[in-house]
């Protein structure tokens, strides 16, 4: 029985996957901007192979699987989407103003 009313608190309480809220880390490029959501990056290091001005690098802090996850140097960046367009885990958005 409380073995139940637990699993029914934790039921009640646990955030759905619609819920659920990650932290971006946004940065001012000269055209928009760039956010990283650290929680859903699993480096694959994609988004670093396909940016045309090379201005995303690896961070020293961890993503979503204990892996890298990436940085970029806003200054450099074009805005031109292409690291959003290709990361697999919608962990980057790039908004152009
Ligand atoms: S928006 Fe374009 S220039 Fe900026 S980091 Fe992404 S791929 Fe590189
Ligand atoms: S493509 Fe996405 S998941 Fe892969 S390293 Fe870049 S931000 Fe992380």
């Amino acid at each position: 029985m409380a073995t139940e009313n637990k699993l029914q608190e934790l039921a009640t309480t646990a955030p759905s996957a619609q819920e659920q809220r990650f932290t971006g880390e946004r940065w001012l490029t000269a055209r928009g901007s760039w956010t990283i959501f650290p929680q859903l990056c699993k480096g694959c290091g994609l988004c670093i192979e396909r940016c045309p001005v090379a201005v995303i690098s690896w961070a020293s802090d961890f993503g979503a699987y204990g892996t890298n996850r990436v940085t970029v140097d806003a200054d450099g960046c074009v805005t031109c989407r292409t690291c959003a367009y290709y990361c697999p885990d919608a962990a980057l958005s790039v908004v152009v103003n």
